[in-house]
C-alpha cells in the first residue's frame, strides 16, 4: 500500500479519512473520503463527493481472488443469518403451540 504524503481536505476544505473501497469494481483499494459524502443532517442532505485514491489499482488477478473471498464471506454470513432466522421462527411456533395447548 502506498502512504499518502498528506491528509487532502474536500472540497469544503473539511479534512476527510482514509478509507477502504469494497465494491467488486476496487476492492480493498485506499482512498480519502469526505465524511459528509451522502450524509444528511436531520431533514437537510450534505452531499460532498470528494474522492481520491491513495494507491495503485490492483491487478486482474488479485481482484478476481478479493472479489472471490468477499464472495464467500457474504454468503457465510446469510447463511448465519438464515440460520438464526430459522432458529427465531422455530421457538416463537413452540411458544405459540404451548399457548395453544393450555
Ligand atoms: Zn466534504
Amino acid at each position: 500500500m502506498d502512504q499518502p504524503n498528506a491528509i487532502p481536505v474536500c472540497y469544503y476544505e473539511l479534512p476527510t479519512t482514509p478509507r477502504i473501497s469494497w465494491p467488486n469494481k476496487n476492492p480493498g483499494r485506499n482512498f480519502f473520503g469526505c465524511k459528509n459524502y451522502r450524509y444528511s443532517y436531520g431533514f437537510r442532505n450534505i452531499y460532498c463527493y470528494f474522492f481520491n485514491w491513495f494507491d495503485h489499482p490492483i491487478s486482474l488477478r488479485a481482484r478476481a481472488v478479493a472479489i472471490g473471498l468477499l464472495r464467500r464471506i457474504r454468503s457465510k454470513e446469510m447463511e448465519k443469518r438464515r440460520e438464526r432466522m430459522r432458529w427465531f421462527f422455530g421457538s416463537v411456533a413452540i411458544v405459540i403451540m404451548v399457548c395453544i395447548m393450555k
